[in-house]
């Protein structure tokens, strides 16, 4: 390094870069510390022959997302709409399943209800929890002790609907139910735009890559 810095950052996923570039324009001198060998954190492209790209790690990009769209435009970065017109695929079970919509249907009417449930008392949970201090929650402590599992036994009904909650929550935050707060994915989920907002294509989450 040699020369003295006025800023240090820590980290190298896109916060810190986007930080470190915001104080770099502002004519500071930064320097960025990240603990891998490349940086980008938890977004990260895989490049080979038989696949061309993919990315292993966050790609989509949604209205809400205005701070990163921003970045992205900014930095000329060319997005394109993710393909809403075809049939999506729920596989299950060795089993594929075609739908169209945020989420696939569910024919048995308790199922129904439960699904309707599960989704409604998420984004209720949500509400109660401010976005800039989610430990002021009236109850917090409690979500915070009690993991996702936990809250899914104690919420769902029916077995095919704590399957597709759970699998909700593997693909939301690509961790197990029983590894994380409630306190936590509740607030995530609410910062996204609630339940259908993050699990969408169009208008939500899944817009663009
Ligand atoms: C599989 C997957 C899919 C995802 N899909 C999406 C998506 O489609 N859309 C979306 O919006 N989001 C998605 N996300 C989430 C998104 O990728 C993250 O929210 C975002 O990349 C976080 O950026 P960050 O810079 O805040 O943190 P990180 O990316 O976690 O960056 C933190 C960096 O700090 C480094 N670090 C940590 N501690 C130290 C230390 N002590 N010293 C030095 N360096 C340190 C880490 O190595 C890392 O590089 C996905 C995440 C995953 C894992």
């Amino acid at each position: 390094m040699g020369s003295k810095c006025d800023v240090v950052v820590v980290g190298g996923g896109i916060s810190g870069m986007a930080a470190a570039k915001l104080l770099n324009d502002s004519g500071l001198n930064v320097v960025v510390l990240e603990a891998r060998d490349r940086v980008g954190g938890r977004t990260y492209t895989v490049r080979n022959q038989m696949v061309k790209y993919v990315d292993l790690g966050g790609s989509y990009v949604g209205p809400t997302q205005n701070h990163v769209l921003r970045l992205a435009k900014e930095l000329g970065l060319e997005t394109y709409k993710v393909n809403d017109v075809e049939y999506e695929i729920h596989y299950v079970k060795g089993k594929s399943y075609k739908f169209r919509g945020a989420l696939p249907p569910v024919w048995n009417p308790i199922a129904y209800l439960d699904y309707n449930n599960l989704w409604r008392t998420i984004d209720d949970m949500g509400k109660e929890i401010p976005n800039e201090a989610p430990w002021k929650a009236p109850l917090a402590e409690e979500w915070d002790r009690m993991t996702m599992k936990e809250l899914l036994d104690k919420i769902c009904w029916t077995e095919s609907t704590k399957n597709f909650a759970t699998l909700f929550v593997n693909l939301c935050v690509t961790a197990e139910t029983y590894e994380i707060s409630a306190l936590w994915f509740l607030w995530y989920v609410k910062q996204c735009g609630g339940t259908t907002r993050i699990i969408s294509i169009s208008n939500g989450g899944q817009k663009k890559i």
